[in-house]
């Protein structure tokens, strides 16, 4: 073991090897030292550990090819894309909504190019970001304006910073949600300088509970959809229109924080729990405050619409610069919203739509076709199985999409193992374990993709 040890050479004399010389002509000393020092410490672990060790011939042109292999992989991207065969379509994790081939091309337009992103073409004076989109939520709404930032949190900050910093913010004991990333209301009401007033009880809160609460440091009624959960049972909550009428009577403005925020009646695909924002609006909530990249299928966006004179306010809002809106972002959201006027059918148009109200039937063809691919195979069998596909990114919690997966067992690998060959793959395909094996739902996954799957079992079938 220690003349294997003795054996390991230097770097600095591996660095002279013709072989090597020539992969750092090709890269940088600093990428094959680094290379190098990985290889040489995991022998060195290697022979520590007691294990045969096989050393390699350092001044070979083979270990030079591996190196040069090592570096290449180190430079591909980090973030790349993946397939998503896990049944939830807006998955936060995975990057959630693809977008439309006209939010792309809006992206490439307008990233290749130099824009009028703050140039008013008309009067050749400086124009605003914030302008773009506008005129188009407000189409889709009703609302009287709105205002697009960096995302939804950035959205609910900057309402409550706007509207009620140094004053009450009221908000019922059954809506203080936690999202994500820790993102959970209570904190994010006390860092944008307001007071969290909580009212009535988990499951229950009246009307009269706001009523009671408010005095003359209130500025806002809080409310917020609880996208990832749901109380059952005993509740109730008032009306968003008694609350509106409330906070009209007592000079305060009703917002809601949305999250997810649909344009769309989605109840033709069971989908009943998720309210229309136009809908919002018209039932007197002053302000509403959803994402860009959850059901609207657009890029990261957080949208405030509603009331015209709030908006203005929060348009000269400080802080409105640290959470503004990039332009590639600005073009693929204005090129989403787009996709939902007239003659589009956005259900055929929005990727995120497509996914949900996608037939059965043609979800079941995609499964059948990759279980009559990997029919061939060796050691690898599939079978199509009926599964249950989610929305996702926080919405509808309870509700499920029917869908059809493909169930893969290999027989050389563990389910776990062989979830994680497909996710080390050239192509990441992330699937899920249920029920002790490895099933890739057909309902996230396009046409397009099937190959890339194809290729993936294939490979590890014959290896
Ligand atoms: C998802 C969500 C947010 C945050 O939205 P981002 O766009 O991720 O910032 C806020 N509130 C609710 C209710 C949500 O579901």
């Amino acid at each position: 073991m220690n003349s294997q040890l003795r054996h390991l050479p230097q770097i600095d004399t591996l660095l002279q090897q013709p072989p090597i010389a020539q992969v750092v002509a090709a890269y940088s000393h600093e990428e094959v030292r680094s290379a190098l020092r990985l290889t040489l410490d995991a022998l060195r672990d290697d022979i520590l550990s007691g294990a045969a060790v096989d050393l390699p011939d350092f001044t070979s042109e083979g270990f030079a090819r591996t190196l040069a292999d090592r570096i290449e992989a180190t430079r591909q991207p980090n973030l790349r894309p993946v397939i998503n065969a896990t049944g939830i379509i807006i998955h936060t994790n995975l990057g959630r909504a693809r977008l439309a081939p006209e939010a792309l091309q809006a992206m490439r337009d307008i990233g290749a190019r130099p824009s009028n992103l703050e140039l008013n073409l008309a009067t050749g004076k400086r124009g605003s970001r914030y302008d773009h989109a506008e005129a188009l939520i407000c189409q889709l709404t009703g609302a009287e304006a709105a205002l697009i930032v960096n995302n939804c949190a950035a959205a609910v900050v900057l309402a409550l910073m706007g509207t009620a910093s140094g004053r009450k913010v009221i908000a019922s004991r059954g809506e203080l949600i936690e999202i994500g990333g820790s993102f959970r209301l209570p904190d994010v009401i006390a860092q944008s300088g307001a007071v969290l007033k909580e009212v009535g009880a988990t499951n229950k809160t009246r009307l009269s509970d706001y009523a009671d609460a408010v005095d003359e440091d209130t500025a806002v009624l809080l409310k917020s959809h609880t996208s990832n959960f749901r109380i059952v049972g005993f509740t109730s909550a008032p009306s968003r229109t008694a609350l509106a009428q409330l906070a009209a009577e007592r000079d305060l403005i009703l917002m809601e924080d949305l999250g997810s925020g649909v344009l769309i009646d989605l109840s033709p695909f069971g989908l009943r729990d998720e309210p229309v924002v136009a809908d919002i609006l018209k039932a007197g909530v002053d302000l509403v405050m959803f994402s860009g990249d959850k059901l609207l299928g657009g890029p990261q966006a957080g949208i405030i619409a509603g009331r015209a004179d709030i908006i203005a306010g929060l348009r000269k809002h400080p802080l409105l610069r640290a959470l503004r809106i990039d332009k590639l972002s600005l073009a693929a959201l204005e090129a989403t919203l787009r996709l939902y006027l007239p003659p589009h059918d956005p259900l055929s148009r929005v990727p995120v739509l497509q996914a949900l109200s996608q037939p059965l039937a043609e979800v079941e063809v995609r499964a059948q076709k990759l279980a009559a691919s990997v029919e061939v195979m060796n050691g690898v069998t599939a079978s199509v199985t009926p599964s249950a596909a989610y929305v996702g990114g926080g919405s509808l919690p309870q509700q499920d999409l029917e869908s059809v997966s493909v169930v893969v067992v290999c027989d050389a690998l563990s389910p776990e193992a062989l979830g994680d060959r497909l996710r080390g793959g050239v192509v990441p395909i992330i699937g899920r374990i249920h029920h002790g094996k490895l099933w890739l739902d057909m309902r996230t996954v396009t046409d397009d993709e099937l190959p890339d799957i194809v290729a993936a079992l294939g490979a590890i079938a014959t290896s």
